[in-house]
């Protein structure tokens, strides 16, 4: 049994984080300021004897005792990494050198949540860990990506200049329940606005291509990648390879909600990458033998459960 820290943990790939790592009988510390995240996506895990709930800002310094470190603190739609774009560099810069500090005082192992968005708009298809990237790195992305590429800097110069045992994963767009239905994700987007008959919306013509991963397949990824040799960094890019176009999503997810919504065509956001899809050839191999096993459909309908349950609740 360890100690792990989760920052983030109140958001939606970290609550299901928390949720594993409890079940592998380890202590959790979920730190949060639940500016995405929700105390009802860990309010299963109140009263759990080993779980506890932080509030903090991770742009703050911050003492606790733990034995591992997995850094996911950091907005991930583009409608609220945009929100305040100043503190989303913030977070994911002095976020990880808050968290590499810690990892250094304490000697811990650090997992850091990086992104597909590091590759930018992709010239490269699929895109391997080996591609540096087309970041415009003063566009409205830039605030995340270029935050989330320092971000990787530091922990790489942690590793050369402190020998750090440090853990990147590239993680490429996931998709589950527990997505905030105001998330503004194309994912929550599309089921949300199936479920209550509103149009869909298509931004662009919807021929830009995403790869879904769903939400179980990632973090399964993610403990096989901290768990990993200590020699072993990554990065390593962590997705399902399976790529649809975001016509092809909405068709999928009017056909599985059997919505009579309509589907509307607003203008492309600004360096919205064309398309994405990962390589994970290095996955497969470094952790041994991961590969995602559930496909689009049956993801869908799980999350499209989920969000019935939500919406019903809700109003
Ligand atoms: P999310 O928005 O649901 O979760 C992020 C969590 O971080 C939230 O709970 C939020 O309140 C918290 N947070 C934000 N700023 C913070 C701060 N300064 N201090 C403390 N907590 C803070 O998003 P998610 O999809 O769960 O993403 C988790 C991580 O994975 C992020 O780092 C994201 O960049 C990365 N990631 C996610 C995806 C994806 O498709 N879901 C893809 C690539 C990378
Ligand atoms: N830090 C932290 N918790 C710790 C140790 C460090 O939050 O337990 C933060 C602190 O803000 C520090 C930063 O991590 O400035 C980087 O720490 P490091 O030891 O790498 O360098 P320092 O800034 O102390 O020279
Ligand atoms: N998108 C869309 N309609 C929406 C939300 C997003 O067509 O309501 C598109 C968006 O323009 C992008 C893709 O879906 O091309 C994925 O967007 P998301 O914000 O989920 O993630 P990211 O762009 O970061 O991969």
């Amino acid at each position: 049994m360890k100690k792990v820290l989760v920052t983030g943990g109140a958001g939606f790939l970290g609550s299901h984080l928390c949720d594993r790592l409890l079940q592998d009988g380890h202590d959790v510390l979920c730190v949060d300021n639940y500016f995405t995240g929700t105390k009802a996506n860990i309010a299963h895990l109140r009263g759990h004897p080993r779980f506890e709930a932080m509030r903090h800002d991770v742009t703050f310094p911050l003492y606790v005792e733990v034995d591992e470190i997995y850094n996911l603190a950091c907005p991930a739609s583009p409608v609220h990494y945009q929100f305040d774009p100043v503190q989303t560099t913030k977070t994911s810069v002095h976020g990880a050198i808050n968290m590499l500090g810690l990892a250094r005082r304490l000697g811990a192992r650090i997992l850091q949540a990086s992104t597909s968005e590091v590759y930018g708009d992709p010239e490269v298809h699929p895109q391997t860990e080996s591609y540096w990237g087309r970041v415009n790195p003063i566009g409205v992305r830039s605030c995340y990506d270029e935050g989330k590429r320092c971000a990787e800097t530091l922990f790489f110069d942690y590793w050369r200049q402190h020998r750090l045992q440090i853990k990147v994963v590239r993680i490429f767009n996931t998709y589950g329940p527990r997505m905030y239905e105001r998330d503004g994700r194309v994912v929550s987007n599309f089921i949300v606005q199936a479920l209550r008959g509103e149009d869909i919306t298509i931004y662009g013509d919807g021929s830009q291509t995403r790869s879904f991963c769903y939400v179980d397949d990632l973090i399964e990824a993610m403990v096989r990648m901290m768990a990993t040799d200590d020699g072993f960094t990554g990065p390593v890019n962590v997705g399902n390879p399976s790529e649809f176009t975001m016509l092809e999503l909405a068709q999928k997810v009017v056909a599985l909600t059997g919505s009579r919504s309509q589907l509307v065509f607003k203008p492309l956001p600004s360096d919205d990458p064309r398309q994405r899809q990962p390589d994970i050839s290095l996955a497969r191999q470094a952790l041994k033998g991961w590969e995602p096993t559930i496909a689009l459909d049956d993801g869908l309908t799980r999350t499209i459960d989920y969000f019935r349950t939500v919406l019903a609740t809700d109003r």
